[in-house]
């Protein structure tokens, strides 16, 4: 019996591949060790706007964030801020090709949602790609970032929105322009009449994106729009 488990031992050893934690580099058995997992799971947040999760004195009553840009979402929801070693990973995903981080960054944005949400919604709308970007890179992240979302609860919609504007990258503008270069981006060929969504997107930053598409979503008759985001940027 010893000797048939060293065989199989030996035979694993050699069809799978060897993992390394994609946060600590040690070796292990999956892309994340224990360790690095529970303590990203387990992170303790600092006191944050209610709306739009940006970190606020504890003494500022109303969030200066919120006003200033007149967000249309109901709430936004955020696995984790835009830090380092995720934002290094997303980056290797979308610039590098690097599809081997997509699960495990799929499963670390449900496991940090599913914490916070108290309904699930009726709908799920991953932000598009304008399709020049998509047939460039092959694919969309956050698609792939809702794949295990939408496996665990299957009673969700998907539905698909179309980027119909080609935008210029929202880096480079300031906060007037990104909204002015969002407007009209989306287009949805559905009616939303009463139902409750959920945004996805993977990196959120002023806002404007996932706003406009949180006010496409109203003018189609949406009750209740948040945006779930794998990070969320702090300046
Ligand atoms: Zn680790
Ligand atoms: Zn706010």
């Amino acid at each position: 019996m010893k000797i048939l488990h060293r065989l199989i031992n030996k035979i694993n050893k050699i069809i799978l591949p060897i993992e390394y934690c994609a946060i600590c580099l040690c070796s292990c058995e999956s892309q994340i060790c224990n360790d690095c997992y529970n303590s990203l799971i387990k992170q303790t947040p600092a006191t944050k706007c209610w709306k739009c999760q940006i970190i606020k004195s504890p003494n500022e009553i109303t969030c200066k964030n919120c006003i200033e840009n007149n967000f249309v979402f109901d709430k936004l929801v955020t696995a984790f801020d835009y830090i380092s070693p995720l934002n290094h990973i997303l980056h290797k995903v979308k610039y590098e090709n690097n599809l081997h981080y997509i699960n495990l960054l799929s499963t670390l944005f449900y496991k940090r949602i599913i914490q916070q949400v108290t309904h699930l919604p009726d709908v799920i709308i991953t932000i598009p790609l304008h399709p020049n970007k998509q047939n460039l890179r092959g694919f969309n992240q956050v698609d792939e970032l809702s794949n295990i979302f939408l496996k665990n609860h299957p009673a969700i919609n998907k539905i698909i929105a179309n980027r119909v504007k080609e935008t210029t990258s929202q880096a480079t503008l300031n906060r007037y322009s990104r909204i002015t270069n969002m407007h009209g981006a989306f287009q949805i060929d559905e009616n939303l009449s009463n139902k409750s969504i959920a945004i996805i997107d993977d990196v959120v930053t002023s806002g404007s994106t996932v706003n406009e598409m949180a006010r496409s979503c109203k003018k189609l008759g949406a009750n209740k729009v948040e945006v779930w985001c794998l990070m969320r940027a702090q300046n």
